[in-house]
Protein backbone atom coordinates (compact mmCIF):
# COMPACT_ATOMS: atom_id res chain seq x y z
CA UNK A 1 0.00 0.00 0.00
CA UNK A 2 1.38 3.66 -0.88
CA UNK A 3 2.74 5.41 1.74
CA UNK A 4 0.07 8.12 3.34
CA UNK A 5 2.22 10.71 4.24
CA UNK A 6 2.69 13.73 2.46
CA UNK A 7 6.27 13.58 0.68
CA UNK A 8 8.24 16.72 0.01
CA UNK A 9 10.83 16.68 -2.36
CA UNK A 10 14.28 16.68 -1.90
CA UNK A 11 16.05 19.94 -0.52
CA UNK A 12 20.15 19.87 -1.39
CA UNK A 13 21.76 22.43 0.93
CA UNK A 14 24.70 24.37 -0.25
CA UNK A 15 26.93 26.38 2.15
CA UNK A 16 30.52 27.40 2.38
CA UNK A 17 32.56 30.72 2.39
CA UNK A 18 32.23 33.88 -0.51
CA UNK A 19 33.98 32.55 -3.61
CA UNK A 20 34.00 29.12 -3.56
CA UNK A 21 31.56 28.48 -5.84
CA UNK A 22 28.42 27.89 -4.64
CA UNK A 23 26.03 30.23 -6.86
CA UNK A 24 27.17 28.73 -10.38
CA UNK A 25 27.53 24.84 -8.85
CA UNK A 26 24.06 25.92 -7.27
CA UNK A 27 22.51 26.87 -10.35
CA UNK A 28 24.41 24.27 -12.30
CA UNK A 29 22.55 21.43 -9.83
CA UNK A 30 19.12 23.04 -9.91
CA UNK A 31 19.24 22.55 -14.23
CA UNK A 32 20.66 19.13 -14.24
CA UNK A 33 18.29 17.55 -11.56
CA UNK A 34 15.12 19.70 -12.10
CA UNK A 35 15.23 21.99 -8.55
CA UNK A 36 14.54 25.54 -8.45
CA UNK A 37 17.84 27.62 -7.44
CA UNK A 38 17.70 29.80 -4.18
CA UNK A 39 20.19 32.28 -3.38
CA UNK A 40 19.81 32.99 0.16
CA UNK A 41 22.81 35.54 0.18
CA UNK A 42 20.67 38.00 -2.31
CA UNK A 43 18.22 38.22 0.62
CA UNK A 44 20.58 39.65 3.17
CA UNK A 45 21.88 41.88 0.32
CA UNK A 46 18.76 43.62 -0.67
CA UNK A 47 18.08 44.16 3.26
CA UNK A 48 21.41 45.66 3.25
CA UNK A 49 20.52 47.82 0.42
CA UNK A 50 17.65 49.55 2.07
CA UNK A 51 19.22 49.96 5.13
CA UNK A 52 22.23 51.55 3.74
CA UNK A 53 19.69 54.03 1.59
CA UNK A 54 18.00 55.09 4.33
CA UNK A 55 21.82 55.61 6.27
CA UNK A 56 20.28 53.17 8.77
CA UNK A 57 23.78 52.15 11.16
CA UNK A 58 24.49 48.54 10.44
CA UNK A 59 25.91 48.05 13.86
CA UNK A 60 22.28 49.03 14.88
CA UNK A 61 19.85 45.81 16.11
CA UNK A 62 16.96 47.71 17.01
CA UNK A 63 16.80 49.93 13.91
CA UNK A 64 17.67 47.28 11.49
CA UNK A 65 14.81 44.79 13.22
CA UNK A 66 12.14 48.28 13.17
CA UNK A 67 13.16 48.39 9.39
CA UNK A 68 12.40 44.72 9.18
CA UNK A 69 8.97 44.91 10.43
CA UNK A 70 8.08 46.84 7.47
CA UNK A 71 10.19 45.66 4.63
CA UNK A 72 9.45 42.74 2.42
CA UNK A 73 11.81 40.38 0.29
CA UNK A 74 10.84 38.35 -2.74
CA UNK A 75 13.26 35.95 -3.85
CA UNK A 76 12.44 34.85 -7.64
CA UNK A 77 14.20 31.63 -8.96
CA UNK A 78 15.22 31.82 -12.11
CA UNK A 79 17.58 30.24 -14.78
CA UNK A 80 20.25 31.88 -14.50
CA UNK A 81 20.39 34.02 -11.43
CA UNK A 82 17.10 34.90 -8.90
CA UNK A 83 14.74 38.20 -9.08
CA UNK A 84 15.36 39.81 -5.96
CA UNK A 85 11.97 42.31 -5.05
CA UNK A 86 12.71 44.14 -2.23
CA UNK A 87 9.01 46.38 -1.74
CA UNK A 88 8.22 45.54 -4.60
CA UNK A 89 11.33 46.90 -6.00
CA UNK A 90 13.37 44.84 -8.47
CA UNK A 91 16.55 45.21 -6.92
CA UNK A 92 18.64 42.50 -8.29
CA UNK A 93 20.98 44.19 -10.66
CA UNK A 94 22.14 46.72 -7.35
CA UNK A 95 22.89 44.40 -4.82
CA UNK A 96 26.31 43.01 -6.38
CA UNK A 97 28.62 46.03 -5.67
CA UNK A 98 31.57 46.15 -2.82
CA UNK A 99 29.84 48.65 -0.75
CA UNK A 100 26.42 46.21 -0.25
CA UNK A 101 28.37 42.86 -0.49
CA UNK A 102 29.84 44.01 2.44
CA UNK A 103 26.62 45.51 4.24
CA UNK A 104 25.13 42.05 4.17
CA UNK A 105 28.16 40.71 6.10
CA UNK A 106 27.33 43.55 8.64
CA UNK A 107 23.66 43.06 8.75
CA UNK A 108 23.65 39.24 9.01
CA UNK A 109 24.99 39.78 11.96
CA UNK A 110 22.04 40.20 13.86
CA UNK A 111 19.94 37.43 15.42
CA UNK A 112 16.68 38.65 14.99
CA UNK A 113 17.50 39.92 11.60
CA UNK A 114 18.89 36.04 10.59
CA UNK A 115 15.67 34.87 12.63
CA UNK A 116 13.61 36.57 10.50
CA UNK A 117 15.90 35.58 7.17
CA UNK A 118 15.68 32.06 8.37
CA UNK A 119 11.72 32.12 8.64
CA UNK A 120 11.33 33.71 5.30
CA UNK A 121 13.69 31.26 3.96
CA UNK A 122 11.79 27.84 5.39
CA UNK A 123 8.96 29.03 4.19
CA UNK A 124 10.18 29.54 0.16
CA UNK A 125 11.80 25.68 0.49
CA UNK A 126 9.23 23.98 2.56
CA UNK A 127 7.55 21.88 -0.27
CA UNK A 128 11.29 20.80 -1.69
CA UNK A 129 12.66 20.44 -4.98
CA UNK A 130 15.08 23.22 -4.02
CA UNK A 131 18.64 23.89 -4.31
CA UNK A 132 19.42 26.68 -1.55
CA UNK A 133 22.64 27.91 -1.00
CA UNK A 134 24.35 30.25 1.67
CA UNK A 135 26.16 29.92 5.04
CA UNK A 136 23.45 28.12 7.20
CA UNK A 137 21.38 26.19 5.35
CA UNK A 138 22.59 23.07 6.37
CA UNK A 139 23.07 23.93 9.66
CA UNK A 140 19.90 26.41 10.71
CA UNK A 141 17.61 26.35 8.25
CA UNK A 142 17.30 23.44 6.70
CA UNK A 143 19.06 20.56 8.98
CA UNK A 144 16.98 17.62 7.85
CA UNK A 145 17.81 19.01 4.19
CA UNK A 146 18.89 15.32 2.08
CA UNK A 147 22.07 16.76 0.72
CA UNK A 148 24.42 19.07 2.05
CA UNK A 149 27.35 19.81 0.77
CA UNK A 150 29.58 22.33 2.21
CA UNK A 151 32.45 23.85 -0.60
CA UNK A 152 35.46 25.79 0.32
CA UNK A 153 38.52 26.72 -1.36
CA UNK A 154 41.77 28.43 -0.52
CA UNK A 155 41.71 32.10 0.66
CA UNK A 156 43.43 33.38 -2.36
CA UNK A 157 41.97 31.09 -5.18
CA UNK A 158 38.65 32.81 -3.87
CA UNK A 159 40.10 35.88 -3.98
CA UNK A 160 41.38 35.53 -7.98
CA UNK A 161 37.90 33.81 -8.75
CA UNK A 162 35.91 36.98 -7.62
CA UNK A 163 38.36 39.41 -8.68
CA UNK A 164 37.96 37.72 -11.97
CA UNK A 165 33.98 38.04 -12.07
CA UNK A 166 34.04 41.70 -10.93
CA UNK A 167 35.80 42.49 -14.64
CA UNK A 168 37.64 45.29 -15.83
CA UNK A 169 35.01 47.79 -15.08
CA UNK A 170 35.34 47.51 -11.36
CA UNK A 171 39.09 48.79 -10.12
CA UNK A 172 40.55 47.26 -7.46
CA UNK A 173 43.12 45.61 -7.12
CA UNK A 174 43.23 41.52 -7.07
CA UNK A 175 44.86 42.08 -3.30
CA UNK A 176 42.28 44.45 -2.38
CA UNK A 177 39.44 41.82 -3.37
CA UNK A 178 41.15 38.96 -1.07
CA UNK A 179 41.35 41.73 1.71
CA UNK A 180 37.83 42.16 1.77
CA UNK A 181 37.04 38.71 0.95
CA UNK A 182 38.79 37.37 4.17
CA UNK A 183 37.22 40.32 6.16
CA UNK A 184 34.05 39.02 5.06
CA UNK A 185 34.99 35.14 5.51
CA UNK A 186 35.96 36.30 9.26
CA UNK A 187 33.20 38.13 10.12
CA UNK A 188 30.72 34.64 8.84
CA UNK A 189 32.63 32.56 10.66
CA UNK A 190 33.13 34.26 13.89
CA UNK A 191 29.37 35.68 14.28
CA UNK A 192 27.81 34.30 17.87
CA UNK A 193 24.71 33.54 15.83
CA UNK A 194 24.99 30.72 13.53
CA UNK A 195 28.84 30.72 12.25
CA UNK A 196 29.90 29.61 9.06
CA UNK A 197 30.32 26.20 9.54
CA UNK A 198 29.86 22.56 7.83
CA UNK A 199 26.69 20.65 9.38
CA UNK A 200 28.29 17.09 10.90
CA UNK A 201 26.94 15.27 7.97
CA UNK A 202 27.81 17.48 5.17
CA UNK A 203 29.73 16.37 2.86
CA UNK A 204 32.98 18.65 2.06
CA UNK A 205 33.78 19.50 -1.45
CA UNK A 206 37.41 22.02 -1.60
CA UNK A 207 37.46 23.29 -5.16
CA UNK A 208 40.53 24.81 -4.62
CA UNK A 209 42.60 22.73 -7.13
CA UNK A 210 39.70 21.90 -9.52
CA UNK A 211 38.36 23.89 -12.45
CA UNK A 212 34.54 24.55 -12.15
CA UNK A 213 33.66 22.08 -14.70
CA UNK A 214 35.33 19.53 -11.83
CA UNK A 215 33.43 21.32 -9.13
CA UNK A 216 30.40 20.96 -10.68
CA UNK A 217 31.03 17.17 -11.86
CA UNK A 218 32.12 16.50 -7.55
CA UNK A 219 28.80 18.11 -6.36
CA UNK A 220 26.79 16.04 -8.99
CA UNK A 221 28.04 12.93 -8.11
CA UNK A 222 27.56 13.20 -4.24
CA UNK A 223 24.01 14.29 -4.68
CA UNK A 224 23.62 10.94 -6.93
CA UNK A 225 25.27 8.93 -3.88
CA UNK A 226 22.74 10.33 -1.80
CA UNK A 227 19.49 10.57 -3.68
CA UNK A 228 20.18 7.90 -6.68
CA UNK A 229 20.52 9.09 -10.43
CA UNK A 230 17.03 11.05 -10.22
CA UNK A 231 18.01 13.24 -8.46
CA UNK A 232 15.04 14.94 -7.69
CA UNK A 233 13.02 12.22 -7.33
CA UNK A 234 10.90 12.49 -3.63
O1 LIG B 1 26.29 34.57 -0.56
P1 LIG B 1 26.45 36.05 -0.60
O2 LIG B 1 27.87 36.48 -0.84
O3 LIG B 1 25.52 36.72 -1.56
O4 LIG B 1 26.04 36.55 0.87
C1 LIG B 1 26.22 37.87 1.30
C2 LIG B 1 26.38 37.89 2.82
O5 LIG B 1 25.14 37.51 3.41
C3 LIG B 1 27.41 36.90 3.36
O6 LIG B 1 28.72 37.44 3.48
C4 LIG B 1 26.86 36.55 4.73
O7 LIG B 1 27.32 37.46 5.70
C5 LIG B 1 25.37 36.73 4.58
N1 LIG B 1 24.65 35.46 4.48
C6 LIG B 1 24.35 34.79 5.65
N2 LIG B 1 23.60 33.65 5.62
C7 LIG B 1 23.18 33.16 4.45
C8 LIG B 1 23.50 33.81 3.23
C9 LIG B 1 24.26 34.95 3.29
O8 LIG B 1 24.75 35.22 6.72
N3 LIG B 1 22.42 32.06 4.46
Amino acid sequence: MADPRPQRRPIIAIDGPAGAGKSTIARRLARHFGLLNLETGAMYRAFALKALRLKISLGDGPALERLAAETSIRLEPGEEENRVLLDGEDVTGLIRNPAVTDAASQVSVHPRIRAWMVGLQQQLGAAGGVVMEGRDIGTIVFPNAEVKIFLDAAPEVRGLRRFDQLGPAHNAQPEEVIRDLRARDERDRNRPDSPLHPAPNAVLLDSTHMTLEEAVAAAQAIVIAKLGSAGSQP
